[in-house]
């Protein structure tokens, strides 16, 4: 069976090494040297600046959300994960629809504007699939109208734009390292400060308020991760590059050799180093994408609709049409692409494919 996604497991002797370690130190919460070392080996690895390791990549939302929203309206892209939505309406904000560019799948940023009324307090837009956001127009608008900027870039590990770690855009930007995702801890997550003050605040948030042991800065939630998740990371971060590396080669197999004529796939923005962390083709209506999908099914090939439905559709907001985003989200479909599948595999999948589009 060939998934969307396989779980990178390093091997288990390195692990074991790693873990020995939280063992030997009798440690294994409350931001041990484990923790702290993963910190500090992201921090150089994605070159960037300021990090709060946290236990997945949705309470990290929700952290920054809390500190910089407020409550009030939040304009939001209706084409990410269900977490990107959930977390709004969990935190008491409402979320505002902007659509999507449709080559992109980033916010429209020319429509940000229009969506701003005077209970605006903040921008939560996703890099779906590791593609970035227009930053700089979106700063301009953040700057103009006085608003915060969240950037929900769980799917950003390791992208660069214009040279710079895409985690260094906006106020806040946070992470998924689920299982699932490109650099993972089992679960785990983590949020990018763009200055000292706010990553004090995120990090006293998600520590229950903590200054010391016996005082408080203000309310905080329990948002740490462990030395078991961080050891994962540690384990695995060495083998970045040849994960790296390995999906390179599907993602330009995949470009050289499916049939394009009745298929459509992502535009990367400009100036980007992409992270080869999804693959997603866009078909011509609804009913080929289902066509596709039972071919490669009945070959035990299972692509993920990815991200389907459209989140303004979902029944816990205020329905708003938007067409972009509905049309992409019905006919949007992330073909199988993980460290180890295997150059057979991809020929296959890629063969069915193209079969079945005719
Ligand atoms: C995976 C994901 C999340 C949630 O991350 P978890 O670590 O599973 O909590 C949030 N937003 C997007 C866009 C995601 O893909």
């Amino acid at each position: 069976m060939i998934n969307v996604t396989k779980t990178f497991l390093p091997p288990q002797e390195e692990y074991q090494e790693i873990l020995k370690r939280a063992w030997d130190n009798h440690w294994i919460t409350n931001r041990g040297p484990l923790v702290q070392e993963l910190e500090d080996n992201l921090l150089s690895y994605l070159v960037t600046d300021r990090v709060v390791l946290t236990t997945n990549g949705t309470i990290p939302l929700q952290i920054a959300l809390k500190v910089l929203a407020k409550g009030g309206e939040v304009i939001t892209t209706p084409f990410s994960y269900v977490a990107t939505t959930a977390a709004i309406v969990w935190e008491h904000c409402t979320p505002v629809f902007v659509d999507i560019h449709p080559e992109y799948l980033t916010i429209d940023e020319t429509k940000i504007e229009e969506a701003i009324t005077d209970k605006t307090t903040a921008i939560l837009a996703t890099h779906v699939f590791g593609n970035p956001c227009n930053v700089e127009a979106i700063e301009a608008i953040a700057k103009k109208h006085n608003l915060k900027i969240i950037y929900d870039a769980a799917h950003g590990f390791g992208v660069t734009y214009k040279n710079v770690s895409i985690f260094n855009y906006g106020d806040v930007s946070t992470c998924s390292f689920h299982a699932t995702k490109l650099f993972h801890t089992g679960e785990g997550g983590a949020m990018f400060a763009s200055n000292k003050e706010l990553q004090h605040q995120l990090f006293y948030s998600h520590n229950f308020g903590h200054n010391g042991p016996l005082a408080f800065h203000g309310v905080g939630i329990n948002a740490k991760m462990s030395e078991l998740q961080a050891a994962m990371g540690l384990t695995i971060l060495p083998h970045m590059s040849q994960i790296l590396k390995q999906r390179k080669e599907i993602v330009e197999y995949y470009n050289t050799n499916i049939d394009f004529l009745k298929l459509k796939k992502i535009v990367i923005r400009e100036h980007t180093h992409w992270n080869y962390s999804y693959y997603p083709v866009i078909f011509e209506s609804e009913e080929k994408l289902i066509q596709v999908q039972a071919a490669l099914n009945q070959n035990q090939i299972f692509p993920r609709r990815y991200f389907y439905p459209s989140l303004n559709t979902i029944g816990f907001t205020e329905k708003k049409t938007m067409p972009i985003s509905e049309y992409v989200a019905a006919r949007v479909l992330c073909l199988p692409l993980y460290a180890g599948l295997s150059n057979n595999d991809v020929k296959t999948i890629v063969d069915i494919l193209n079969g079945a589009i005719l």
